[in-house]
């Protein structure tokens, strides 16, 4: 790709296996799980994917390994459009997800980084044009942090705009705080970082105003069926979610930072680019498994439509 980037993501890329469990297990506890679908996943692939497909051109800074995982995923984002020469396979495993999602659609997942967690402030170095050259760079905590803060300082210099999807969650140092134009995070993780109970949008608004006194700019608290919470330095904005059947919510959160990311990249205005995340987060919850369940263009647009 010859053009500038709308959005570089920087981040993880995974082999999910999903499998749909009557409730979830608890500690040692055995569930039989009906269904099993493998299908290609990572915070920072669903992401880009998911920006791709908001209509964003979207290339890829992060690792997989040199097995057959990591050459299928690469072909999945080469079919998504998304500029893949900032990914390098190297000798380690690529990631791996196992993932359980309950009837009710809540899940529990364990990750093995495997090559994500060889992600370097080198590589991302290396790899510097397509972070240098993007209008937005999207990140998240499944590289190693001196990674995250590298590609964050870089995109600064290079006057693209940062957005941190928070997750998982972890301690960040305050200069790496500094470096965040957006924060986005579930409520969970707004709870941790704010160290404040978030359940509901006024909690989710305190918690943002709290982020923002940490050094970030704008704040946005994902709330699930509640929809999400923007606070920015002019006005906190709450966007209800859209009422739909959640089936499976793993790659909502994914489908809301990866589409927010290209509608701000798009020049959105703060509540365009909430309403339409809200949008694609809401598809995202009503289909089984990560990427494969992340929304088009066209269908979050006719979502949109609808529910005006
Ligand atoms: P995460 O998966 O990171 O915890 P959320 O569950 O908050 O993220 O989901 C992200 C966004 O997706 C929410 O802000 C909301 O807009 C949408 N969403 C998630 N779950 C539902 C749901 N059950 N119904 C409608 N929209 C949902």
């Amino acid at each position: 790709m010859n053009r500038h980037p709308d959005v570089t993501v920087v981040g993880s890329i995974n082999q999910d296996m999903v499998a749909r469990v009557p409730r979830l297990p608890g500690p040692g506890e055995t569930v039989l799980g009906h269904e099993l679908v493998i299908v290609p996943g990572g915070k920072g692939l669903n992401q880009a994917v998911a920006a791709a497909r908001a209509g964003a051109r979207t290339a890829f800074v992060g690792l997989v390994g040199e097995d057959s995982a990591g050459a299928y995923l690469l072909t999945v984002l080469d079919d998504e459009g998304i500029d893949t020469h900032g990914v390098e396979a190297v000798g380690a495993l690529t990631g791996r997800a196992l993932i359980a999602v309950a009837e009710d659609g809540e899940n529990h997942i364990v990750v093995v980084p495997g090559a994500n967690w060889l992600v370097s402030a080198a590589h991302i170095e290396h790899n510097r044009t397509r972070i240098d050259s993007a209008s937005v760079v999207l990140t998240q905590l499944e590289i190693p942090l001196d990674a995250v803060e590298e590609a964050l300082r870089r995109a600064r210099a290079g006057g693209a705009r940062t957005i941190l999807n928070a997750t998982p969650p972890v301690e960040l140092a305050p200069v790496l705080v500094a470096l965040i134009d957006v924060l986005i995070v579930n409520e969970h993780e707004a709870a941790a970082m704010a160290s404040r109970p978030v359940t509901n949008p006024a909690q989710a608004v305190e918690a943002g105003l709290a982020l923002r006194r940490q050094g970030c700019g704008v704040v946005v608290v994902t709330l699930g069926s509640e929809g999400a919470v923007l606070v920015s330095e002019q006005a906190t904005i709450h966007e209800p979610a859209i009422a739909v059947e959640a089936i499976d919510t793993t790659a909502a959160g994914d489908a809301f930072a990866g589409g927010f990311a290209a509608r701000l990249a798009d020049g959105a205005t703060w509540a365009e680019a909430l309403r339409w995340a809200v949008a694609a987060g809401a598809l995202a919850a009503m289909a089984l498994g990560a990427a494969p369940s992340i929304p088009m263009r066209a269908d979050v647009e006719q979502l949109l439509a609808r529910s005006r």
